[in-house]
């Protein structure tokens, strides 16, 4: 089943002979719109007055489904070009990405997705960003030439990379892109490679073998940079320093930060003597049960409840905000975790010698010592 796209890409509006084939679904022809298949998006539009909302390939027809019934007829039939071109553009930008990075670079297209808001290509290697670059130059002189892509049928010649799209139609439709690319599509293309305007692959990810190459093509490929440089110029505000300079800024500041953390740690753990005489004593059971409640950095809780357990031959129990930490050589402290959290909530666990959690809430050490002292 031939599609209008595939031979006249301009063609944005046309007359159509509307069948209904169910509930405000209907068939055209000439096909005009793309479905959505081969990883790419369908169209909108509408079709007389009716929308569309959505158009799939159902047991090898095309069928359109619309916001309201339409009967059988001629209507004018019309694409959202705005919709229509993104798709287009991002689509045969990928062909062109896929096109070098399978000549020039040994890496075969895996997979394809041209999402409304990106696009990805999954290619069967590890791809370093130099590499990704470069197909981004050589993608650019593809670009400049303003070369038509072309739609032959039938060329038995041309490798379809169709293992990750299914393709269902009755011919196969090859397109060609100069000498950079031939291959089996079904896609909606723009009818020449100037038209794209700049191609941009945004991110790389490791896929299983491969890669996922993110990308944009044209205006938006524009509107994504804009935004990646409008964050540069705010961290170079910031960081009161050039864009070059930013990495060994930032890298200087995570170390400072680090240092600080180790600097406040050190300072604490002077402390830690005192804060150890300032826990209040209680009696839980026939044990001792040291217990503090205070300002404390993280990773000390469970040092300090260690030396209040150790000083009282008890327990030690210490909260900071939300965080608790317990220490004990006769009760269970797995238990007493247990036993403060049924009445804060929290989670967290441990062992008969030592627990460590969150609690729902900060508690007062008031409540605190209730809880500890009820049987
Ligand atoms: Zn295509």
């Amino acid at each position: 089943m031939k599609r209008l796209y595939w031979t006249q890409p301009d063609v944005l509006e046309t007359e159509v002979e509307v069948v209904t084939v169910g509930p405000n679904q209907v068939t055209i022809d000439p096909i005009l719109f793309h479905p959505e298949e081969g990883g790419q998006p369908a169209d909108r539009g509408a079709i007389g007055e009716a929308l569309i909302k959505d158009i799939q390939v159902v047991d090898g027809k095309i069928v359109h489904t619309l916001d309201r019934p339409l009967a059988n007829g001629r209507y004018v039939a019309r694409v959202d070009k705005e919709r229509r071109l993104y798709t287009a553009t991002q689509h045969t930008a990928q062909h062109i990405l896929s096109g070098i990075a399978a000549a020039q670079f040994s890496l075969e297209t895996v997979g394809v997705h041209i999402g409304l808001e990106s696009g990805t290509v999954d290619f069967d290697q590890k791809v370093e960003w130099e590499v990704a670059e470069q197909i981004e130059r050589r993608a650019l002189d593809v670009v400049t030439l303003d070369i038509p892509v072309e739609t032959t049928f039938n060329d038995t010649d041309a490798q379809a990379r169709s293992r990750f799209g299914q393709i269902e139609a009755d011919v196969i439709r090859v397109v060609r892109i100069g000498a950079f690319d031939k291959s089996a599509c079904c896609g909606a293309h723009v009818p020449s490679t100037g038209q794209i305007g700049v191609i941009r692959i945004f991110d790389l990810e490791t896929k299983k073998q491969g890669t996922r190459a993110s990308f944009l093509a044209g205006a938006r490929a524009l509107e994504r940079s804009q935004a990646e440089t409008a964050i540069l110029r705010e961290l170079r505000k910031m960081a009161g320093c050039a864009t070059c300079d930013l990495p060994a800024t930032f890298q200087k500041s995570l170390e400072r930060a680090k240092e600080l953390g180790k600097e406040v740690e050190r300072i604490w753990s002077l402390r830690l003597g005192d804060l150890v005489k300032s826990a209040e004593m209680v009696t839980a059971g026939s044990s001792p049960v040291g217990v503090y409640v205070g300002e404390l950095p993280r990773e000390l809780a469970a040092v300090l409840a260690g030396m209040i357990g150790e000083a009282t031959a008890g327990a030690g129990v210490v909260v900071s905000d939300t965080n608790i930490a317990i220490s004990s050589r006769t009760l269970d402290a797995g238990g007493l975790l247990k036993k403060i959290q049924s009445t804060v909530g929290g989670k967290g666990g441990g062992s008969p010698k030592s627990a460590n959690g969150r609690l729902n809430r900060p508690v007062a050490r008031g409540e605190l010592v209730d809880i500890l002292r009820r049987p």
